[in-house]
């Protein structure tokens, strides 16, 4: 086989904003535009400040295409005033994306220490279920991204991607789908044949990128760089293409490591790794 037949195509890279967590967003506007990055998701605390339609508009001179805004969900709570907090966050994240211009929203589901999984797990459908005319109206979509069975306490009661195309099939809309994030699901035995699924239901609206490190030393900041760690990135991908996918390629990478380095030169490095491993 021709090995330039699987390399990805860096018109379809991607950076999250948290990646290069030290730059500000205008800095890393101009940062991935001039490197050849054609996508950017925002995480909403680089908007802090801001004006998002400004923002947005920076971000489109400078060629690059709003993938996604990270994030909304957090939906569980053990009180009605709670939910509906959240809910009213989440209003604010799809007028936010609406002003931005960014076409899709990820979830980051939620989950409460005490509250029964099962029961987060209605009470996020039903957050969901909720949002769904302000999406309509705003042109907005939502993604629920699956998290890995660790953050399960605390942050999303969704761990597998059967889980979330359940959801999807019971909220039957045009405005919700599901996130792909390898660092969540590449253990799943199920992954391959979900994947799949997903893409019947036309349903796979992002697919994130890093690689899982071992040890991993820190739940949340000790992501590696595509090729650092265990995940069969490449397999993923051929399944995510496989059925259907021809979105970006994210690159999510949450890493104090790699923050505290040389922004310019990870950026290199980034797309290095891109090129050999995604
Ligand atoms: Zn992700």
């Amino acid at each position: 086989m021709n090995p330039a037949a699987v390399l990805p195509d860096l018109a379809r890279l991607c950076l999250h904003t948290i990646t290069t967590k030290p730059w500000s967003i205008e800095t890393a506007a101009a940062k991935y535009s001039s490197a050849g990055v054609r996508g950017i998701t925002v995480w909403r605390d680089a908007l802090s400040g801001r004006d998002p339609a400004i923002t947005g508009q920076l971000l489109r001179d400078h060629g690059l295409t709003i993938v996604s805004l990270c994030r909304g969900g957090f939906f569980p709570a053990p009180t009605a005033e709670g939910r509906a907090k959240a809910r009213d966050d989440n209003r604010r994240a799809i007028a936010e994306a609406h002003a931005l211009g960014a076409p899709l929203i990820v979830l980051v589901c939620g989950a409460v220490p005490g509250v029964p999984l099962p029961e987060s797990r209605r009470q996020i459908l039903a957050g969901i279920a909720a949002l769904l005319p302000d999406c309509q109206a705003a042109g907005v979509r939502l993604a629920i991204e699956p998290l890995h069975p660790m953050y399960a306490d605390s942050r999303s009661a969704v761990n597998t991607l059967g889980q979330a195309n359940d959801m999807v099939e019971q909220l039957q809309s045009p405005h919700v789908g599901v996130a792909v994030d390898v660092y969540h699901l590449w253990w799943d035995p199920a992954l391959e044949q979900e994947i799949a699924r997903c893409g019947r239901l036309k349903a796979l609206l992002a697919f994130h990128l890093c690689d899982w490190r071992t040890p991993t030393t820190d739940l949340l900041n000790d992501r590696g760089l595509m090729g650092e760690g265990c995940i069969p990135l490449r397999q993923i991908r051929a399944w995510v293409e496989a059925a259907g996918f021809r979105g970006f390629n994210e690159v999510e990478v949450f890493s104090t490591r790699h923050w505290a380095t040389d922004q310019d030169d990870y950026l290199g490095t980034i797309i290095q790794a891109y090129r050999e491993h995604a």
